[in-house]
């Protein structure tokens, strides 16, 4: 139902949540424009856009992708018990993640790889959890790869623009600083290979050390993007910005190479915000980019 092949690579969504986005369209995106949204209205509803509440909708999903010789868990959502008051979506949250981590067939203890696309509070949550009431690393025998620019971006003791916002430091110091202290970070410099598959290539401007995963196997391809996008709008707006963004115009020429990859070398698109069915092969043609939705295998 939820996995998709990759030639040998097997890639599970492990969902945390489904639904509407926390802002109004006009505040998601900067430089919203609605003509694009009427004109793919016929077929956004109902799994990317509800009509009836003029809201996007959007996934906070983990990708699980399992190979001969690595399990690795690919972005962690929010986390449950973390005090997130500024953020709704993630305040406090109680779901049963890790039970669907089971379900697809990998307890935390086998999961030997977590990779963070960056260290925003939807991609980190989970890769801590509350054990008598200390954070610890949820994946006992995985080594976390953070991207070391990102890191040192987040770190309220190297950024003072961290430390100065404690919303920003909190996130660090529940979800990130345990691991590091733990001794099972391992901080990426440029592009990092992982066995004979994998590729975790710089992307920044959604955050400084943003990255991606380029996976190719038995002559298919798949990229995982984090947030270069939020929404399938953006592959027909990829001038669009989310309103997270921290680089705007880094983020613009980002994402333009991450469809442009995709559609020169039939990479399928797995992000992790867009709805059902979640995955899309993208096309290039005069008019712009175009997204497919492919249905899980
Ligand atoms: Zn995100």
């Amino acid at each position: 139902m939820n996995t998709w092949n990759i030639g040998p690579v097997t890639v599970t969504r492990i969902e945390e949540q489904l639904g509407f986005a926390g802002l109004p369209p006009e505040k998601y995106f900067i430089g919203f424009e609605r003509e694009v949204l009427e004109r793919h209205i016929g077929w956004l509803a109902p799994n990317h856009y509800s009509h009836e509440h003029d809201r996007l909708i959007t996934s906070v999903h983990s990708w699980l992708i399992r190979t001969a010789r690595h399990t690795i868990l690919l972005d962690c959502c929010g986390g449950n018990h973390k005090e997130r008051s500024w953020l709704p979506r993630f305040h406090m949250l109680d779901t049963p993640f890790l039970e669907r981590l089971r379900a697809a067939g990998a307890a935390p203890e086998e999961v030997d790889m977590v990779l963070c696309t960056h260290l925003h509070e939807d991609h980190v949550g989970w890769n801590t959890q509350l054990k008598d009431g200390r954070w610890v690393p949820t994946f006992p025998n995985a080594k976390y790869l953070f991207s070391k620019k990102e890191n040192d971006y987040w770190d309220p003791r190297q950024n003072p623009l961290t430390s100065e916002h404690p919303v920003r430091s909190i996130v660090y110091q529940d979800s990130v600083l345990p691991v590091i202290e733990s001794g099972q970070a391992l901080m990426l410099e440029g592009s990092h290979a992982i066995d004979d598959h994998m590729l975790v290539e710089p992307a920044p401007g959604h955050t400084p050390g943003h990255v991606i995963l380029k996976l190719a196997g038995g002559g298919k391809r798949a990229l995982f993007s984090g947030d270069v996008m939020h929404h399938v709008l953006q592959v027909y707006a990829p001038h669009w910005n989310s309103s997270f963004c921290e680089m705007p115009d880094e983020a613009r020429v980002t994402r333009r190479r991450v469809l442009e990859h995709c559609a020169e070398h039939g990479a399928l698109l797995f992000p992790v915000h867009f709805g059902a069915p979640f995955v899309a092969a993208i096309s290039a043609s005069t008019r712009g980019f175009a997204a497919r939705f492919v249905e899980a295998d």
